[in-house]
Formats: structure tokens, sequence, C-alpha cells
């Protein structure tokens, strides 16, 4: 009938406009390294900020004692202490996950900052006897805040914008270590933050830890970031002493790229209209797990309108924006069963749409196809990119060098298809090459990187 052929033909438009044949991948990671030179020659240069870190050292493996981190940056914070032995590796580790009411998201710094270091006094309270800080020692942590920060210090730097449905406005331009250092001090929690790192950064510094040939991190969780190792002399727009490494390590905001050649639709323009920061984080608003699902659903509610795909009326649950998630989305994507009954089930249950054809199931999971892959690709792209960028993208003569993609995230970690496409699409681009790159998925390591360059910035040393 005229429903489906409409259906079918939205459908072939939606595949069109989000095609990533390999020479516009090639375009997109040209693209990225581009940028990536033009945000380090000067302030600004460039969507892409490349943010200095401060991080001129990547832990050594020597790193001792009792440590916090504490990691903020999607819907979850989580808290956790580790004992770091040294060359004996870590000898415990405890952690909690706290999930953040969504009313803080959009409230004052206060609120938060307190809400958070209510939450890290709690966790302090119940270290056992296995770990031990030393007599007369104060409580050092490491905060991982996956919000782009200038840094001022390793230990300092002030908010640059929300991203990931936070909007916080009084703290745009605050320290965030002196917010969080306010609040410990509000309670009465007696701990000193010796390191500021960007979940990228303590991505890279735990996959070191883990393994030497980790030069880069990638996060494809909520949202999307990426951080790697620079020579120092490659960062023109650096002022300071070249550190005593040569490196430096640089967080790259990755996902407020954006390059005339990203496959964008016009369901991807209006989300990014009525987001909270339109015209901002472009490339994370088609890959990362906070919008694909959105996305899916956008596409739906086109094919509700013009299609009657869920009959003569709109399901108005469907209307509800951010209402399919991710985590849905992946599940009707690998739904095997024959009449697909799981993406049966979640129409029933997220959308109240209680009877669906297997027609209808079918074109769904098509959809979650055609925007996992795109997101999928792209990443992949990303990551040619810096590998370009690093001269590493080709086989050296003589040489063999192997380079490790720290990887972490929800959307990595548990959206299997999109990491499969992402894995072999790296490999479609790198040839070759692809032998000596590996990904490997840093399982929280940027809590541990945190934790582990506060010990390499501990106050006692
Ligand atoms: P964050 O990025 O918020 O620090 P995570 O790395 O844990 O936290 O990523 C959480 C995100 O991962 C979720 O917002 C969601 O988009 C995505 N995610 C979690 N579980 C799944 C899943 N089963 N399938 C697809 N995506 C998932
Ligand atoms: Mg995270």
């Amino acid at each position: 009938s005229g429903r489906w052929a409409k259906a079918e033909a939205i459908l072939r438009e939606l595949e069109e406009k989000c095609g990533t044949p390999t020479a516009k991948l090639r375009q997109v990671a040209d693209a990225m390294t581009v940028e990536m030179h033009a945000g380090l020659a000067s302030e600004g240069g460039s969507k892409l900020k490349m943010l200095i870190s401060y991080v001129d050292n990547l832990p050594t493996g020597d790193e001792k004692g009792l440590f916090y981190a504490l990691d903020l940056g999607g819907t979850n914070f989580r808290v956790m202490r580790v004992q770091l032995g040294g060359k004996d590796g870590i000898m415990k580790q405890e952690f909690e996950e706290v999930s953040i009411p969504p009313h803080l998201m959009v409230g004052s710094s206060h609120e938060l900052f307190d809400f958070i270091a209510a939450a890290l006094a709690k966790f302090v309270d119940t270290e056992g006897e296995d770990f031990h800080l030393l007599p007369g020692r104060q409580r050092e942590l490491g905060f991982t805040f996956s919000f782009p920060v200038r840094q001022l210090s390793l230990a300092s730097g002030t908010l640059i914008k929300w991203t990931k449905g936070f909007l916080i406005e009084d703290a745009v331009g605050q320290d965030v270590v002196g917010e969080l250092t306010k609040a410990m001090e509000r309670l009465g929690l007696d701990m000193r933050v010796a390191a500021l790192v960007n979940d990228t950064v303590g991505t890279l510094a735990g996959g070191r830890y883990n393994n030497p040939d980790v030069i880069a991190a990638v996060i494809l969780g909520t949202g999307t970031n990426a951080a790697y190792v620079e020579r120092a002399h490659a960062i023109p727009k650096w002022q300071g002493l070249l550190p005593k490494s040569g490196e430096m390590v640089i967080n790259m905001e990755w996902g407020n790229f954006r390059s005339s050649h990203l496959p964008l639709t016009e369901y991807d323009q209006i989300l990014d209209a009525e987001s909270l920061n339109p015209g901002e984080q472009i490339f994370e608003k088609i890959i990362s797990g906070m919008y694909l699902g959105e996305i899916v659903r956008r596409v739906l509610c086109r094919m509700a309108e013009e299609a009657s795909f869920f009959g003569d009326t709109i399901p108005p649950k469907l209307k509800i924006p951010f209402i399919l998630r991710t985590p849905d989305m992946s599940a009707m994507h690998h739904d095997t069963s024959p009449d697909l009954k799981v993406v049966g089930s979640k129409l029933k249950d997220i959308l109240e749409v209680p009877n669906s054809s297997l027609k209808m199931r079918k074109i769904i999971v098509e959809i979650c196809d055609i925007v996992a892959t795109r997101g999928a690709r792209l990443s992949a792209a990303g990551i040619l990119g810096i590998l370009k960028k690093l001269g590493r993208d080709t086989v050296k003569e003589g040489e063999k060098q192997r380079s490790v993609i720290a990887l972490d995230g929800g959307l990595f970690e548990h959206y299997t298809k999109f990491r499969k496409c992402m894995e072999s699409t790296l490999k479609e681009l790198l040839g070759d090459v692809a032998e000596d790159i590996v990904v490997e998925h840093s399982n929280d390591g940027s809590g541990i990187g945190a934790a582990l360059l506060a010990a390499s910035h501990s106050q006692y040393l």
C-alpha cells in the first residue's frame, strides 16, 4: 500500500543521507587532522579546543599509596578508592556508583557540588582496614570531570561550557576544583584534589599503566571525546617551558568537531536546534549514546506523521524527546528472534504501541542499523585522524611500532554492533597498518587513571 511505500521512501532517504563510504570517511579523517593542527596552533584556532591537560608524564607503575577518585561526567557519577602497591600493582579497589538527580544537572553549582561532596564523604566513611593512609596524611583525590575545562595547572581549571544535558550557568567560568574543595570544606571532609583530569585523559593514564603502547584514548559513552599524547614542540600555542618528557597529553574535545564532510540529516539539524547547546557538539550529536536513540525516535516520528507508520494516530509517547534511549535502540538492533519480539516489546513498553507487524519491526531495526553504523564509522574516521596526526597511519620502513588506543564508555562496552562496526571500519581504513593498531577496552580506566595521576602528583612526593 501507499503507506509502506512512503515509509520505505523515508527509510531509503535516511540511508542515503547517513551514508559513510570509505572516501567520505577519509575526508572526515583528513579534516580532523587539519583541525587538530589548527587547534594546537592557537587558542580558538579551531572548533577542536585541543586542551592542554598539564599531564606531561603518564603512570609508570611505581605509584604507591591510598588514593581516591571521583568521576563526574554523565548521568552517574562514581567514587572510588584504590590502594596502589608500586611494583605490586593495584592491591585493592572499591567503588560506588551514584545517579545524579536530574534537577541537579540544571540547577546551581553549589547544589551539585554539595551533592557530590556528600556522596564522597559517605564513601570515605566506609573505608576499611585493607586501605592504608599513612599517619598524619591528608587523603588525596583525582577528579575526573568530563566536560571541557581550561586547565590552569594539573589540579585546577575553569569550566568552558557544559555538554550532555548539563546546564548549570553559575558554574561556567568557575574553577571546578575550587567548587569541589569548598563543598568538601562545608561538609568537613578533609581531602585534597591532587589532579583534575578529563575522562579521556584518565582513560589514557589508566590504559598506559596496563600497556606501554597506549598512545590515545577515546570515550564512547553518553558523549564522545578523545585524548592523545602529543610532542610538546608540536603545540605552538603552548607558552610554558617544554616539559622534560617532551610530551603533553591533549584533550581534543572532539565532540565539538564539525565539517562539511559529515553526513548530516534533517533529523540531526532539528535535534541540534532543539538541544540545550545548539550549534555545539555536532560530532557528539551523531555518534554518542545520549543521542542515537533520539535520532531513531525522530525518524519514527516522521514516519508516523507522513506515512501513518503506526496507523491513523501518532502514538503520543513518540512525541516525547529522549524517550527512546540508546540502550533500548541497541536491544532492538540486536534482536535475533524470528518475529523480532524484543522490538515488539520495546514498542509496547516505551511507545505504548500494543500491536506491531513484523514488517514494521523490520523497518525499525533497519533505522537502528543506519543510525548506529553512521556513528560507528565516523568514530573510526576520528581515530584515523589522530593516527594521521601522529604519523602512525602508515607502515614505516624497517620500524615496527605498535599503537594501542584505549577505548571506554557504555556505548562501546554494551552496543556490540556499534563496537564491531567501529573496529571493522578502522581495519578497512588502515589496510596494511591495521595489524599494528590495537583497540583495547580500558574498563573503568578513567577513575583508576585519575587516582594514578593523583598519586604521581601527591603533595607527599
Ligand atoms: P558516561 O559517558 O555518562 O560517563 P558511560 O560510559 O557508562 O557513562 O556511558 C553511559 C552511556 O552508554 C549511556 O548514556 C548510554 O547512552 C550508553 N549505553 C549504556 N548501556 C548501553 C547499551 N546496553 N546499549 C547501548 N548503549 C548503552
Ligand atoms: Mg564516563
